[in-house]
């Protein structure tokens, strides 16, 4: 039996649980494939012109399996993985957007609400019944969560450890070694979802870009999310959804990190959250003195514009650093 994961939204986040887990249960997993044009054309086509980019590419993503002829689609319902915040309601009402649009797909869809209090999801009860949906005994089911959550925990060390997502993934999975490349003496703070980070496409490929220029990179996955929930219980308000949140945390903390030199805000168009978060950063890159800048991306995003902004903004940071002598 296959089962297909799209690779969109939280793919980026919990692939090497997912992957696992359906694995052990005896499923041949397949992903969509990567995003292109087409898929985000399908994907528009088959959404509402309002909502955000992010879940229009996902429909995409969904359209892909649909014609991979798939047995099974993995579209988890992600409610919270944090006591008393939850995620932003278009997570919530995923599933039903799916199973109302497409005819026919619903006895495809396997849709687990996810509700824990923290970002291990294994002790997550709606796995339960994705076992009795897929027809799994107790016991291997159990295995098979085990197994998940360890690929998963090591996934998360290695983020902590500095490497990328998707270098994780590849470790993970055999296709890269436990090496971080040796890198200059620019750090940036990238602050992004990481499915606008992540997917190739969607960012232009921007992390790939800033190791190929030398520049250090520090995301919001890997710090610790103990450290994020204390910068942010500092706060006077904040801004109620888990991922904005930490986003929002990682923002100070990079601000108030003296190896960073400056943060970029990678948003993508149609997002309520990120108009907030973004606006608040930006404001605030005044009085942290360092320089902050924003790369949006919606369907028709030019790769050649992208990285002249970027190049002029790494140029610009070294510039003043050399002035400074540092
Ligand atoms: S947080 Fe923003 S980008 Fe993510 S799903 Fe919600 S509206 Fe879309």
């Amino acid at each position: 039996m296959k089962i297909g994961i799209p690779q969109g939204l939280l793919h980026w986040y919990y692939y090497p649980f997912w992957k696992v887990y359906f694995e052990q249960m005896g499923f041949e997993v397949i992903t969509s494939s990567s995003t292109t044009k087409e898929i985000v054309d399908q994907g528009v086509k088959h959404s509402v012109p309002e909502i955000c980019v992010p879940i229009k590419i996902f429909m995409g993503h969904v359209v892909n399996l649909l014609e991979q002829e798939v047995d099974y689609i993995f579209v988890p319902r992600f409610e919270s993985i944090e006591k008393g915040k939850y995620f932003c309601p278009k997570f919530m009402g995923l599933p039903d957007l799916i199973r109302h649009y497409f005819d026919g797909v619903e006895n495809k869809l396997v849709m687990p609400t996810i509700k824990t209090k923290t970002d291990n999801i294994a002790n997550a009860k709606g796995f339960k019944e994705v076992a009795k949906q897929l027809g799994i005994s107790r016991q291997v089911h159990n295995k098979a969560l085990k197994k998940a959550e360890a690929s998963w925990l090591e996934f998360r060390s290695l983020c902590k450890k500095g490497f990328l997502a998707t270098e994780a993934m590849d470790i993970i999975f055999g296709k890269k070694e436990r090496v971080l490349k040796g890198q200059k003496n620019i750090t940036l703070g990238v602050l992004g979802y990481v499915y606008n980070l992540y997917d190739p496409y969607v960012s232009m490929d921007i992390l790939t870009k800033f190791r190929e220029m030398g520049v250090n990179v520090k995301t919001f996955e890997m710090e610790e999310e103990t450290l994020l929930n204390q910068r942010i219980s500092h706060m006077d308000k904040d801004l109620f959804w888990t991922f904005s949140n930490r986003l929002f945390s990682a923002g100070y903390r990079f601000y108030e990190h003296p190896e960073v030199d400056g943060i970029i805000h990678v948003t993508a168009f149609g997002c309520g959250p990120d108009a907030m978060l973004g606006k608040i950063l930006e404001y605030e890159s005044e009085k942290y003195k360092k320089p902050f800048m924003t790369v949006r991306i919606d369907e028709h995003s030019g790769e050649n514009h992208l990285q002249t902004r970027v190049e002029a903004f790494v140029d610009m940071i070294i510039r003043k650093k050399d002035k400074r002598g540092a």
